[in-house]
């Protein structure tokens, strides 16, 4: 029963709202009842004390007995009761029947009523079953005081049928504007619960598609409290692990391509080596071509493991202050030899002791990469500045050269994995198309960040953004 949500939170809301209007009607029921005998017993008080005075008058012969038993009628009359007034002692109590009350009046509570009542208390009863009227009475009985002495008992008995009927009425008002409230309260409940558990639901089914592979769309949930920011994440979370499995069927592809390319040259020059179909003149030709497609190959399983290496998080960096005039005419001069037939120039403008807080190695790697793009994407007058400079909370450097640029549309997609402007015109070039993206991953592991601009046929700036 309790296995989901929303009847989890319907249960559980029900039984607070029901327990809270079943506890306010019974307390309000209560109090009412209790605020109708209050005024009762006041009543019957007043009365009594007024029966007191007529007597009082009496015995001082200021009015006579008709007249003292006709106002006591007239107040019985007003107060809906009946009214005895019994001159007695303790004495007479032993003999109840001298009391020239009924026999059924003086069965049951009265004879140890009046006890009380001689010994000067006054006893009030609210549901008390009287047999000489054969129904439940008010009553109240209250010592008789003439002259601060106690000469007898005024008993007033008032039947409790028009009170109980009050009683019952509020009672059946309270209690079906408790049933109405517990029903509306339901009725918003259930709403609310829906509200709540519908998105869950539909994240769930949602995310059971997801997990067997199937395509689904964003989900949307018009609320702004942490359903529907759950809600947003949830999206947030579902594009990215689409993008993540398209990537990954995007790099499986990329490689097995980019494996298969060199290992099918090879097998095909190794064939016709071992057929006899080529020349031996022109043997070393072709194992030269074998030798550089073993090279391409051993460079993209190098791109790749090292790519899977930051990625994964297990490549360390060594890090400490490095001079970067230093480091970029160490870099100019152990590249010299791999102009491929090219006249290149270099400048660098930069003050001898800017220095970046970094893994030498790595560094060295970084700017390697970017120099050998340089060179790689111009055509036979090569000229690269570079300029370092310090800015806030670091130094820029900004490797430019006057090459054949980049359009605008792929400037960001040149730092994606495999990423090659026309494949087919640069497959001369030797490269794998994850040089970038290992740069821009060292740079970021550096704290780092890295871009380009660009103009097509003028040339190409990357500008890397490090810590000092
Ligand atoms: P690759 O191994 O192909 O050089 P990179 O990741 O280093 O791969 O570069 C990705 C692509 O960006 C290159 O194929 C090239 O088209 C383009 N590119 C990189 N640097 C430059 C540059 N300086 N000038 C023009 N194009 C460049």
């Amino acid at each position: 029963m309790f296995n989901s949500i929303f009847r989890k939170l319907l249960v559980t809301y029900l039984i607070i709202i029901i327990t809270i209007i079943a506890g306010i009607s019974y307390m309000m029921s209560s109090f009412y009842s209790a605020y109708v005998f209050g005024e009762k017993e006041q009543t019957l008080r007043t009365a009594g004390t007024k029966v007191e005075d007529l007597i009082k008058d009496f015995y001082q012969k200021k009015t006579t007995k008709s007249e003292l038993e006709a106002s006591i009628n007239a107040m019985g009359y007003v107060t809906d009761s009946r009214i005895y007034v019994l001159k007695i002692d303790e004495k007479s109590l032993a003999d109840p029947e001298k009391l020239g009350l009924s026999d059924e009046l003086m069965e049951g509570y009265l004879i140890q009523d009046m006890k009380e009542i001689l010994q000067g208390r006054v006893v009030f009863r609210k549901n008390q079953y009287t047999q000489a009227f054969d129904t439940v009475m008010v009553f109240l009985g209250m010592p008789l005081q003439i002259q601060s002495k106690t000469e007898g008992v005024i008993l007033i008995f008032s039947p409790v049928s028009q009170i109980s009927a009050n009683i019952a009425k509020i009672n059946l008002r309270i209690w079906m504007g408790a049933a109405a409230a517990v029903i509306i309260s339901a009725a918003a409940i259930y709403a609310n619960s829906s509200r709540i558990s519908r998105p869950i639901k539909v994240m769930d089914v949602a995310a059971k598609k997801i997990a067997s592979g199937e395509d689904t769309e964003d989900i949307h949930i018009p609320s702004e409290d942490e359903v529907g920011q759950l809600a947003e994440t949830f999206n947030y979370m579902k594009n990215k692990l689409t993008a993540t499995e398209r990537m990954r069927r995007e790099f499986i592809a990329n490689v097995s391509h980019d494996l298969k390319t060199p290992l099918t040259s090879i097998k095909g020059f190794a064939e016709g080596l071992l057929d006899g179909v080529i020349e031996p003149n022109e043997y070393e030709k072709y194992f030269k071509v074998i030798y550089d497609e073993t090279d391409r190959l051993m460079k993209l399983t190098n791109d790749l493991l090292q790519l899977s290496k930051i990625e994964s998080g297990s490549l360390k960096l060594i890090k400490e202050h490095v001079k970067i005039r230093d480091m970029m005419e160490d870099i100019i001069y152990s590249i010299s030899g791999e102009y491929h037939g090219k006249e290149v120039s270099f400048g660098v403008h930069c003050l001898s002791d800017i220095t970046v807080y970094g893994d030498r190695d790595r560094l060295k790697q970084i700017f390697i990469n970017v120099v050998h793009n340089a060179i790689k994407y111009s055509r036979e007058r090569v000229s690269i500045d570079i300029y370092a400079r310090q800015i806030d909370g670091g130094v820029e450097i900004r490797i430019k050269d006057n090459g054949i640029g980049i359009e605008r549309e792929q400037l960001e997609k040149i730092f994606e994995k495999f990423y090659r402007i026309e494949k087919s015109r640069h497959a001369d070039y030797g490269g794998t198309g994850l040089g970038l993206s290992i740069v821009k991953n060292l740079v970021e592991l550096h704290g780092g960040k890295i871009y380009a601009i660009s103009e097509v046929n003028r040339g190409t700036e990357i500008i890397i953004e490090m810590p000092s």
